[in-house]
């Protein structure tokens, strides 16, 4: 079978998909190591039985309804290709807004940032990336997450973020942030929201929290101050009807100059505020 035919064949079996041409073509470029261009290139180009195996094995996972970030172990941010596994959620476009913003209260060198519940590193790495002056310290709560997130910065060359293990703030040694960002789990346990497409394939961990999607977002608010500096800023992306439950929880824990912005598709995704005095 040649590429051409693979492709065929593969957009035909996706054809549930939103998107079967771009699923498919990804898979080969991904099983192949060739660019989307060159597989045009060169679709005359006969594929050897091992490969042949291993395509139609991924493709069986994406026809099975598996976020093609987990088919091909990998997703785009920012500008950054991430390594994504089974235990991290997938970054979302919409997650670009919070680094957007987090840039934005970056504007003197040596600052220090920290990213709770960092997955991927997307957050701290697309950060890092643009102020390589600064530090960035990202944490999460599982292991295999945090070896993953150190992985993502060295395969990048990012040598100016650094993770670890932490529980939100209970393993952050001692010292003071001018900017701590967060995309923590914020999904009610009983959303029907859960039971449809890729997040079916994510870890709840990192997707669902008590108290209607509220209690770490709560946490970390409540915890921040201790952990900001006079003029740090705490940035968190929430869901797009909590906008105004996050703002009242900063109000009730003394947060200055509180406001929330809306991501790319105009939906209230992100409320900041600057540390307690
Ligand atoms: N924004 C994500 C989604 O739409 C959820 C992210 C989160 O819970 N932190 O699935």
């Amino acid at each position: 079978m040649n590429i051409r035919n693979w492709l065929q064949k593969a957009i035909i079996t996706l054809h549930h998909s939103d998107s079967p041409k771009l699923d498919a073509q990804t898979i080969l470029s991904f099983a192949m190591g060739k660019s989307i261009a060159w597989l045009y290139a060169f679709d005359e180009i006969i594929i050897n039985d091992d490969k042949l195996i291993f395509l139609d094995e991924l493709l069986i996972r994406r026809f099975n309804g598996e976020p093609l970030a987990y088919v091909i172990g990998q997703c785009e941010f920012w500008s950054l290709t991430l390594k994504v596994i089974c235990d991290t959620m997938i970054p979302r476009y919409d997650t670009e807004i919070i680094v957007e913003q987090s840039l934005n209260y970056l504007s003197k060198p040596s600052l220090k940032i920290l990213d709770l519940g960092t997955g991927t590193g997307a957050i701290a790495l697309s950060i890092a990336s643009e102020r390589p002056q600064c530090k960035v310290f990202g944490i999460d709560c599982i292991s295999t997450v945090v070896k993953n997130a150190q992985y993502n910065a060295v395969n990048l060359n990012i040598s100016n973020a650094t993770f670890f293990l932490s529980y939100w703030f209970n393993n952050i040694p001692q010292n003071k942030f001018d900017l701590i960002v967060s995309n923590p789990p914020y999904i009610e346990v009983n959303s029907p929201y859960l039971k449809l497409g890729d997040v079916r394939f994510e870890p709840t961990s990192a997707l669902v929290s008590d108290e209607n999607g509220l209690s770490d977002l709560k946490a970390i608010i409540k915890n921040s101050f201790h952990w900001l500096t006079y003029d740090g800023w705490l940035l968190l992306e929430h869901g797009w009807k909590q906008g105004k439950a996050v703002r009242n929880i900063m109000q009730q824990y003394g947060y200055r100059k509180i406001s929330t912005i809306k991501d790319y598709g105009g939906n209230p995704r992100v409320t900041l505020g600057k540390a307690p005095t």
